[in-house]
């Protein structure tokens, strides 16, 4: 069986194979890349899949999508495990129970934050298709970040061989936590960028990069952010592993399981909702957001309408537009890329899309959303801790609020984890006081010595400095 096909969304670019869509990102007509058909998973292979330990299953699961003709199978059973092999615990992804329903640990890899489950897969993707031949076995990737994924990225890709990866941070405006995570890493592929901006000024340079043809050409750009497809299949295995572990109480063996996700640029829930796709027993998908509710605004009134960033204490979430929600609205507009590219030059034109009638009633079958604010995430961040001595991160705390919100509190929901708790001292201080004693390594980073450059807020300036880093690497390499 040949392996999945994938096309844009807005129909420029069609029947491309999982290598192309990985080492391309986004599409060049700007849509993202979407299966031209969902691989099914029945109930007995389902069952059959029980017993497997997670880095087995994350190799059923994603061999759904990458067959032999795209990865050998033994490779990708490396590229899985070793991706696997990364986290902490066990169990990947372990499900605990607390206060009468799920919670699905995402946090226990690397960066202790959940992007860890697709980075530490998308790095070893890179190296295998480089080594294999893609784009002359060099690739530059840069990215901006804020926070979690500048830190994510760093330790998918730190050592990689012709990997280079640059990530821009306004200096003095990322947590000294998330700071540290990223600068404490001394590969020498790696290269940390203090910009004398905000985070739009790190974003404006990362896409005025991407559009210079001949600056992305020479230095094999390319990019991690959330668009990847690989990210979102990634993600697939922890829906099927979580499924699992609560339907192995007998008395819930037959219960559609419900997952509710703290979400900013739709990634992980997307990944909830493939899975429902692919058969898996899956009943309510909750959308949970902060503040930056234009999620929740589109499913109980159907308006995607942008608004300005605010800033809340689950800094991963506060985003203004979701960069995946693009793949939803395209099965929303019955997989037909023409209506689909409409709506989006509307979305670009207008900064709104509005949806009513049967579409809307479709939205709101496929999912339920919530919104907490500031205040509610943290009367539920103390709730936890008083009542179960479990703490919760403040990502964490958005997606339990909402299944208090909406009355779903039983033993077959599952509320994601995203992050742990010690990554935000800050916040979680105003809620738990004292704080838990932070693990080790994020307790030891105030030590490690540091590597950062700086850079002043201008493109030429920071094009200069990767092209001079990637010469410098690649002469190193000739020696
Ligand atoms: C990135 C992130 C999210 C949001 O995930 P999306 O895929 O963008 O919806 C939530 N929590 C944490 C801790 C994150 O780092």
């Amino acid at each position: 069986m040949p392996s999945v096909t994938y096309s844009s969304t807005r129909g420029g670019q069609k029947n491309l194979d999982f290598r192309t869509v990985v080492m391309t990102g986004l599409a060049r007509d700007k849509g993202l890349f979407v299966p031209d058909a969902i691989p099914q998973v029945t109930k007995d292979e389902l069952e059959s899949w029980r017993t497997l330990k997670y880095p087995d299953l994350a190799v059923k699961v994603i061999s759904k999508f990458v067959q032999e003709d795209q990865v050998p199978a033994e490779k990708l059973e490396d590229i899985v495990k070793r991706s696997c092999a990364a986290f902490r615990h066990e169990d990947v992804t372990p499900v605990v129970s607390v206060g009468g329903h799920k919670i699905l640990e995402l946090f226990h890899g690397p960066t202790f934050a959940f992007k860890d489950v697709a980075l530490q897969m998308l790095g070893n993707f890179f190296e295998y298709f480089l080594e294999t031949g893609s784009n002359g076995g060099r690739l530059a990737v840069l990215g901006a970040t804020s926070g979690d994924t500048g830190s994510a990225a760093i330790y998918g890709l730190r050592g990689k061989k012709g990997i280079d990866c640059i990530i821009l941070f306004p200096r003095g405006r990322v947590s000294p936590i998330q700071e540290r995570q990223m600068t404490t890493v001394q590969d020498s592929n790696i290269h940390c960028v203090a910009i004398e901006g905000t985070f739009d000024d790190c974003q404006d340079l990362v896409k005025a990069s991407f559009n210079s043809p001949e600056f992305r050409e020479r230095v094999k750009l390319g990019a991690v952010n959330s668009i990847n497809w690989c990210r979102v299949l990634a993600q697939t295995t922890y829906y099927f592993w979580s499924y699992l572990r609560v339907t192995d109480d007998v008395a819930l063996r037959e219960a559609k399981v419900s997952f509710s996700v703290p979400t900013g640029n739709f990634g992980d829930i997307l990944a909830g909702f493939y899975s429902k796709q692919m058969g898996l027993p899956v009943g309510k998908l909750l959308v949970a957001t902060n503040e930056n509710d234009i999620l929740h605004r589109f499913f109980t009134k159907g308006e995607y309408h942008r608004e300005p960033i605010a800033k809340s204490i689950s800094p991963s979430m506060d985003i203004c537009v979701s960069s995946n929600f693009e793949r939803y609205l395209f099965f929303l507009a019955g997989n037909d890329s023409s209506k689909l590219a409409e709506w989006m030059n509307t979305f670009e034109e207008t900064k709104k899309l509005t949806i009513t009638g049967d579409l809307l009633e479709q939205a709101q079958s496929d999912f339920s959303s919530a919104r907490a604010d500031t205040k509610m995430t943290l009367e539920t961040i103390r709730n936890y801790s008083e009542n179960y001595g479990y703490v919760l991160c403040p990502h964490a705390a958005v997606g339990v609020n909402a299944i208090h919100q909406t009355g779903d509190v039983h033993e077959s929901m599952v509320s994601l984890a995203t992050a742990h708790e010690g990554k935000f001292p800050s916040a979680v201080k105003q809620a738990v006081d004292p704080l838990p004693t932070p693990p080790e390594q994020l307790a030891n980073l105030l030590d490690l010595p540091t590597r950062v450059s700086e850079c002043p807020n201008d493109l030429e300036a920071v094009q200069e400095f990767m092209q001079q880093r990637i010469d410098e690497r690649i002469a190193a390499e000739t020696l």
